[in-house]
């Protein structure tokens, strides 16, 4: 696999951004890509565009540089895509647009042709992060690097419990420990640790709950006025879906949030049978075969009857 150095031969401005409301892995990837390519490219004019990141993620080092203004005008030589396709890039998509050399690193399998001139895709990878960490040279990582990898890994794949968790994971896991940054505290710092208020919502959301299609599949939703009242914002609401997926007897588990008076972002899990990519592809979203997310208009059970019909389908075939 050719290196990022060898791609971005030349360029003398390299843009990187992510996905819109980036997760951990968003991150991580962006970030470890960010200060690989300072350290390796000084001369190279670098810059990082994503949305706020969230709190958690302030011992990334160098985090505060990121950029979430998108209104210079500038043509990048170089832009490279990373944790998505071209169209989830938020504002920063009009910098891939007129850029002159585009580049894709994906592990979706909504975005399998991927978006760039040169693309590195591979939806059997666990984490954009694990894709990044192949494109470096070795001997260029260092701990802060390799940190910002990690955490992207134990992110995307629940601390190595999801089946996207592969032999080659644990060994880019093993490989970058071995920098030796507190790995342990930083799996409960960003991972597991949640605010009070952050699990008053996981509560509700689990009271409120509903069991349907004989208990394979449960939903679960937060209103705005709810969001308001706990004064909570998208990111506080990681991890329900998770929650409500093992649910005993559960195989397709489902969170929305209310986006506007006739829309929800929809998050979905699945525990094999069901093949959420397919459902959040149908209605314009995307995603990893057992996790995966869309934007939906209608009231909640607009919401709700939409995607049961389409699990029903594949559970019943
Ligand atoms: P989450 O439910 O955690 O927001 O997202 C689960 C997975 O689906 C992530 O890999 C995320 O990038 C992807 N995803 C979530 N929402 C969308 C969407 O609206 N469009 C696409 N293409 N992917 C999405
Ligand atoms: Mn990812």
């Amino acid at each position: 696999m050719a290196k990022i150095l060898e791609e971005l031969k030349g360029a003398r401005t390299v843009a990187i951004s992510g996905h819109v409301r980036p997760d951990g892995d968003c991150i991580g990837s962006c970030m470890g890509l960010y200060l690989y390519l300072k350290k390796a490219l000084p001369e190279v004019r670098t810059d990082i565009y994503l949305e706020q990141p969230s709190r958690i993620f302030s011992c990334i080092d160098r985090i505060e540089e990121v950029k979430t203004d998108c209104s210079e005008d500038i043509v990048y030589d170089a832009f490279i895509a990373v944790d998505t396709a071209s169209d989830r890039l938020g504002a920063a998509e009009k910098y891939f647009k007129t850029a002159k050399r585009t580049i894709n690193v994906d592990h979706h399998i909504s975005n399998a042709k991927g978006c760039g001139q040169i693309n590195h895709v591979d939806a059997a990878a666990s984490s954009a992060s694990e894709l990044v960490y192949d494109l470096m040279e070795e001997e260029l990582v260092d701990a802060s690097i390799a940190k910002a990898i990690y955490i992207g890994i134990i992110h995307d794949t629940g601390v190595f419990q999801y089946s996207n968790t592969s032999p080659r994971t644990l060994m880019t896991a093993a490989k970058l420990i071995s920098y030796g940054f507190d790995f342990s505290r930083l799996i409960d710092e960003t991972f597991y640790e949640k605010t009070y208020v952050q699990n008053q919502i996981l509560g509700r959301a689990l009271l409120e709950s509903i069991l349907f299609m004989d208990g394979r599949c449960i939903v679960s939703a937060i209103d705005r006025k709810t969001m308001d009242f706990y004064n909570a914002a998208p990111g506080d609401l990681d991890g329900i879906v998770s929650q409500l997926r093992i649910i005993k007897g559960v195989e397709c588990a489902i969170f929305m949030y209310q986006t506007g008076p006739q829309e929800y972002k929809v998050s979905m899990r699945s525990n094999g049978r069901v093949d959420v990519a397919a459902v959040a592809s149908y209605f314009g979203g995307g995603g990893h075969i057992r996790a995966a997310g869309c934007t939906l208009q209608g009231t909640y059970y607009d919401c709700i009857n939409n995607l049961s019909l389409h699990i029903e389908k594949q559970l019943e075939a």
